[in-house]
């Protein structure tokens, strides 16, 4: 025989209740089954709203209950005989009435005693057991109905009672089973000595069917809900959770009493005692085999086989310098919780034994703190105690699992974890059965430090969720990059996701990920407007695991935001290259922000584009290398325009077509000032250790003294035509040398940086320099007197967006190992 409880999602509607007495009357084909049911989804919650407003004297109002159950009988007529139809007709109308009696005396009392609520209450679930019995009955199967308030023995709160085994296992077997092949009965309900009903507690639907398997040494106990089974993690909160084939009754148990909410807390007890195995089932989905829970464990390849967190607990703290010597302090403190019934989560007592400190549900905070001042009032007068002291909001995240018992470094790999999502920790506390660990965090970082805990100890792939901002001509080839290897990457373990795109005007975030098809159309019609205070937030607001903000602009008001944006957990990844060349202390500061974060702040792109110049420059200075002098062709715009000009092209020619290929900055006023090759210089010199600003690097602008460079890109580029015959004038000159014109950015020994036009012979290593590449040379303690140089394309829209690609993934590699 047996048990099969269906909770309130699998019987929330019409379709999900004849599922149900179908898959009933399957198994009853082999088995006899005993269906224990919850209320319709929803249905317990109405009728204890109802209750709680007539206590505060609103006229009892059961409309919306009523409606919703109207309407659940009225689309389960057609699949009913007349004769059941009239009579689930005629059970609603008295329970119905029954109700409003009930109601309508709490509403003059104004107070509802638990015993009323108790029946109020289950009233859900007699329902359902009506509506099953009438589809059955429809199928001419004649179900047997048991009423456990005649066989539930229960003790203890009337609204969380406890069944006893033992007498409840004598009055069932007075039951004659062999009558029927199919059973009904309502779950969540007992009755107590007096013959009071009484509930097993919210959710505790689950509890009855173990209980009743238990009694009846039932050969299986099948928790039919609405996920596979259970999960390593809350499905809800983390899309990838992993299905858990089996668990042990110790870790079923641990993992329901942190807070799983798939299985009511009390349920393992009953069924590990008598041995009978346990399966949670999917109504959806009834070809999937779920979860097996039974006594033996399977150790996970991980160590720890599932995380589970609790909400809304409160963390009590009795501490007093009186504690030290008095004499069974714990114990009064937990008698003093026992007596008023509040169950303790969690304890931990500090080595000095100056304070105990223990979480409990903050609903209970209130009853908690009397009974203490109650307890210790004496005590509290005297000074012998500190002023209880509560601290609410806040949550409990465990990690369980058998294995841990016998394997190290799960402790430690859960507070890096922790660590990483750069939260503190209240408490922490390893329960005595060494099967679980937890740690007390703020509410609010509950779900990142589930995600994290999950990454880290399940998830070998990584996810990156990344957020372009600018959507010219880097950022949209970035996307292209991304989508065109999205796939290979996934296939490498690494999840890389864009969860956000914004322009100058608008923005559109998704936490799932967006369309990489179609992100230019969406962002244009449900784009809504560029708000960086929101998107900013974005990476808190979507709790993203690796947050990386790109930001693919040339715009100052965007650098001075990435110091916020590490502050709020993002790396930073960018062409952009303002904050780098700010004043020396904020570019200190943001690195300061970054480490503190533990967050990157990379912008591999700020010089020579796609080249590898910083990581390699980095590289050697943290070798021990020094850096003695640099010389190079920085500007891969500049370097194409000096080629056309060599070739007879004259500079507004050169430049119109550098600007067509994306070789220029937005504005190529920053290419022919030499304001950025002025940048990057800067930004070199400052990665090898010189505290310079912008203004210390000596600058020649390509453009004449004298050429008027004020107004638009258009109106400077329509004017750039007068700057043509003095270029081409220095041009001819040098040509008649044998010389060419090269644009050339320098570091000097004693510090002095400079940027500007030079004349150099075919003998020098620059002349061969054109067409769009760049060369760098670095002379070094270790690379003289034959320098280090790198060479290759340092412009364009295709080598810039590879860059920061690979600055993107580089936020990764970083991460592990962290
Ligand atoms: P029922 O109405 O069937 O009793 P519940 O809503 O009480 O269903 O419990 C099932 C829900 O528990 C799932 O929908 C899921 O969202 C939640 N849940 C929380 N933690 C887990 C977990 N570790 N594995 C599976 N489900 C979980
Ligand atoms: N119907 C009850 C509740 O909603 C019991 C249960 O669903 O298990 O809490
Ligand atoms: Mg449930």
């Amino acid at each position: 025989m047996k048990v099969m409880k269906f909770g309130g999602s699998s019987l929330a509607d019409a379709d999900r209740l004849q599922e149900v007495a179908a898959l009933a009357q399957r198994e009853a084909e082999a088995f006899g089954v005993m269906l224990v049911v919850s209320a319709p989804g929803g249905v317990t919650n109405l009728l204890e709203a109802a209750a709680l407003a007539a206590v505060r004297g609103q006229t009892a109002d059961l409309d919306e209950l009523a409606a919703r159950i109207d309407a659940l009988l009225a689309a389960l007529a057609p699949a009913l005989a007349a004769e059941p139809q009239q009579a689930l007709q005629a059970q609603w109308q008295q329970e119905r009435e029954q109700l409003q009696r009930r109601l309508d005396g709490v509403a003059l009392l104004a107070r509802c005693p638990d015993e009323v609520m108790a029946e109020v209450l289950v009233t859900g679930e007699r329902l359902s057991v009506a509506c099953l019995k009438a589809l059955l009955a429809s199928q001419q199967v004649v179900a047997g109905e048991l009423d456990p308030r005649q066989y539930f023995l229960a003790e203890g709160e009337p609204l969380s009672a406890q069944v006893q085994i033992e007498p409840s296992r004598a009055r069932l077997a007075e039951l004659d089973r062999g009558a029927h092949r199919i059973w009904l009965m309502p779950g969540f309900t007992a009755a107590n000595a007096k013959g009071e009903t009484v509930t097993l507690g919210r959710n505790g639907s689950d509890y009855s069917a173990a209980v009743l398997a238990a009694c009846l040494h039932a050969d299986l106990c099948e928790i039919w809900t609405d996920v596979d089974g259970v999960y390593n993690v809350d499905p809800r909160l983390i899309p990838d959770a992993q299905l858990l084939e089996n668990l042990s009754y110790q870790e079923a148990m641990e993992l329901s009493y942190f807070g799983a909410k798939v299985l009511h807390p009390r349920t393992i007890a009953p069924i590990a005692q008598h041995q009978i195995p346990c399966r949670i089932r999917n109504t959806l989905n009834p070809a999937a085999p779920g979860t097996l829970i039974h006594a033996r464990t399977t150790p996970s390849r991980s160590l720890v086989k599932a995380i589970s967190h609790l909400e809304g607990q409160t963390m009590v703290s009795v501490s007093g310098p009186g504690m030290k010597g008095m004499v069974g302090m714990a114990a009064r403190v937990f008698d003093a919780m026992a007596r008023s019934r509040i169950s303790i989560a969690l304890i931990t007592q500090s080595s000095s034994e100056y304070s105990i400190s223990f979480c409990i549900d903050s609903r209970l905070a209130g009853a908690a703190r009397a009974a203490l001042a109650e307890e210790f009032e004496l005590e509290l007068k005297q000074d012998l105690l500190e002023p209880i002291e509560m601290r609410h909001g806040l949550a409990i995240v465990s990690l369980v699992g058998d294995g841990m018992r016998t394997r190290k470094g799960v402790a430690a790999r859960f507070f890096r974890s922790l660590a990483q999502a750069n939260l503190s920790v209240v408490a922490i506390a390893q329960g005595s059965s060494e099967r679980a660990i937890s740690a007390v965090v703020d509410d609010a970082h509950a779900a990142s430090a589930l995600r994290l805990c999950h990454q880290n100890f399940f998830d070998a792939r990584q996810s990156i969720d990344v957020v372009l901002i600018g959507a010219g001509n880097v950022g949209a080839e970035l996307v292209r990059q991304i989508e065109a290897q999205q796939q290979a990457l996934w296939d490498h373990n690494i999840a890389l996701r864009l969860c956000g795109v914004a322009n100058s005007r608008q923005m559109q975030l998704c936490a799932s990920g967006l369309d990489l098809a179609q992100w230019r159309d969406n962002l244009k019609q449900q784009g809504e407007a560029l708000d960086l205070d929101r998107l900013l937030a974005f990476a808190a607001d979507a709790r993203l695991v690796n947050p990386v903000l790109v930001d693919c602009t040339a715009e100052q008001s965007l650098a001075d935001r990435y110091l916020e944006a590490l502050n709020a957990g993002w790396h930073v990844v960018t062409p952009n290259k303002k904050a780098n060349t700010g004043p020396w202390s904020d570019y200190l500061a943001l690195r300061q922000a970054a480490r503190d974060n533990r967050r990157q702040f990379l912008y591999e792109t700020n010089v020579g584009a796609g080249l590898p110049v910083i990581d390699n420059l980095q590289g050697l200075l943290r070798a021990g290398d020094s850096l003695v002098r640099f010389e190079g062709i920085l500007s891969g715009s500049l370097s194409y325009i000096f080629g056309l000009l060599e070739e007879g092209a004259s500079l507004s020619e050169a430049t119109l077509k550098a600007k067509a290929k994306g070789f220029t900055e937005p504005d190529p006023r920053d290419d022919l000032s030499g304001m950025d090759v002025a940048r990057k210089v800067l930004i070199l010199a400052r990665e090898a250790g010189m505290a310079l600003e912008l203004d210390d690097i000596e600058v020649e602008s390509v453009l004449p003294a004298e050429f008027d460079a004020s107004g638009d890109v258009d109106a400077f580029l329509a004017r750039l035509p007068q700057a043509d015959a003095a270029i081409a004038a220095r041009i001819e000159a040098a040509a008649k040398r044998g010389e060419v014109l090269r644009y050339v950015g320098s570091i000097e020994a004693d510090g002095r940086c400079r940027v500007s036009l030079q004349a150099v012979a075919a003998s020098h290593p620059l002349y061969a320099i054109k067409g769009g590449e760049n060369a760098l040379a670095f002379y070094s303690r270790y690379y003289q007197p034959l320098p280090f140089v790198l060479r290759g394309y340092g412009a364009g829209t295709e080598v810039t967006a590879a860059g920061v690609f690979a600055d993107v993934l580089r936020t990764q590699s970083w991460q592990k190992e962290a």
